[in-house]
């Protein structure tokens, strides 16, 4: 094994990290926490610290560290054949079995799934076959993606068009011309603070309508959301959303992809975030909990609707020009056929929901009445605590305070992870599903302590 002060020598100067301050990682000023080992909630670093992970990573190990049973399908399927492709009708019976789990699992409109490897790469898929299915339908114009401010969908140059938030457009040129982003239906931080819910929802959806009246429905192709916002907030939709905004999709032809890569699998307590919201989506993205991020996957489940499309445009076209050399990765698939199972042997879903709906009312009664709280929101196995500078008037704090910041850190002191949101003072738990009661009680018992520390001088 390495020393430490030459594995810190080596991350510092060769290895470039993601979503990461560069210069301040090179010049040794942040933290390089080096993990080495899991189990259930908890990961440990090479130091030894054992911390409880209330994200999950980045909200993917769903059926949480150490499942001997995932690891062992992985090893035997990398030994009897770590790779084929999935090119001109080639698989394996790993590849052709989740797909089957998959669909079984899925909304019943659902047809046929396509894998590729992270929740970006499903997402740049998903426009691709929408471009497709426009012009296979006659209608080459119909062509533009409409995304909401604060969504999240990944970080490609579609993609990173896609997600509505700054740190992700800010001096990469982005977002590109055929992205248009509406509302974000995040009634917390809605511009007029006397709209009802249900105004609010009525806001979003004539926003929405307006949006396409100005470019013209005929120029837009599919609409994007994920089910209850993840990177941008941890948001889940006011109630009646997705019933006011999915007619006026319809009405105006216009696809629905729903983005499962957070919701997918179990995390608001229902299989999908689309059962959980009465969605009827054309596209499911599905990604993170596919493998609880045993193995990289991810997928595109296609509707009835649109499958029928694309099998004809092959007819008149010939084979489909889209695939990676690793989609359908036959260790993935076998990490996910594991994990599918695993979350049904453990009956995560229903522990999502359940021990998912304590976590939050158990952190509304902690830290929801101090008065630098504006809220606490969640659904299942989500749940994200918001500051304000002062309650009453929804201010944030001066950006440079960095108050989710410091609460993550003052949390992290204590043993825990969660994850101060890239915009706004937030900070998000997202446990694996198997989360207990015990282990809930103990992330609210700390966040508690970390409030009153950070805002003891405010
Ligand atoms: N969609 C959503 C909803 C996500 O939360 C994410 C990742 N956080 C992505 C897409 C992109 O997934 P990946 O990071 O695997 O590319």
């Amino acid at each position: 094994m390495l020393r430490n002060d030459q594995l810190d020598q080596w991350d510092r100067e060769n290895f470039f990290h993601p979503s990461t301050h560069l210069a301040q990682h090179a010049r040794g000023e942040a933290p390089n926490r080096i993990i080495t080992t899991g189990s259930g909630v908890h990961i440990t670093d090479r130091d030894g610290t054992t911390l409880l992970d209330a994200f999950a990573g980045l909200y993917c190990v769903n059926v949480g560290y150490g499942r001997q049973e995932i690891a062992e399908a992985i090893a035997a399927q990398a030994k009897e054949l770590a790779y084929y492709h999935a090119y001109v009708g080639h698989g394996t019976e790993a590849s052709i079995t989740l797909a089957k789990m998959v669909l079984d699992r899925a909304p019943s409109n659902m047809s046929k799934v396509y894998f590729g490897l992270s929740g970006s790469d499903a997402n740049e898929t998903n426009i691709k076959l929408v471009w497709y299915y426009n012009n296979i339908l006659g209608r080459p114009e119909k062509k533009k993606i409409i995304s909401r401010w604060r969504g999240y969908h990944g970080s490609g140059l579609m993609t990173g068009s896609l997600t509505g938030l700054d740190l992700f457009h800010k001096k990469f040129d982005l977002p590109l011309s055929p992205v248009l982003h509406t509302v974000s239906p995040y009634y917390y931080r809605r511009d007029d603070l006397t709209m009802s819910e249900d105004q609010f929802v009525a806001h979003c959806a004539a926003e929405l309508e307006a949006l396409i009246e100005r470019e013209g429905a005929d120029t837009i192709a599919a609409f994007i959301g994920e089910p209850a916002m993840g990177t941008g907030g941890l948001v889940p939709p006011p109630k009646g959303y997705w019933q006011a905004i999915q007619p006026i999709l319809q009405k105006h032809d216009i696809l629905l992809i729903a983005d499962e890569v957070v919701t997918g699998f179990g995390r608001l307590g229902s299989m999908f975030g689309s059962d959980h919201y009465g969605i009827e989506a054309d596209i499911i993205t599905i990604a993170k909990g596919l493998t609880s991020a045993y193995a990289p996957l991810s997928g595109s489940i296609i509707s009835d609707k649109v499958w029928e499309v694309l099998e004809k445009g092959t007819d008149e076209n010939g084979p489909i020009g889209h695939g990676w050399t690793y989609s359908a990765h036959p260790i993935g698939a076998a990490a996910g056929v594991a994990n599918l199972k695993l979350i049904d042997e453990m009956n995560l879903v229903a522990n999502a929901a359940e021990t998912g709906a304590y976590l939050n009312q158990a952190m509304a009664d902690a830290v929801g009445g101090h008065g630098n709280v504006g809220e606490v929101r969640g659904e299942g196995m989500l749940c994200a605590v918001e500051f304000v500078a002062d309650k009453a008037s929804r201010t944030y704090f001066d950006p440079a305070k960095k108050a989710g910041a410091a609460i993550s850190g003052a949390l992290l002191k204590r043993g825990v992870i969660a994850r101060a949101m890239p915009q706004g003072d937030i900070i998000g738990f997202a446990p694996p599903l198997c989360l207990s009661r015990a282990e809930a009680d103990e992330i609210v018992g700390k966040t508690k302590e970390a409030v009153e520390e950070v805002f003891a001088d405010v």
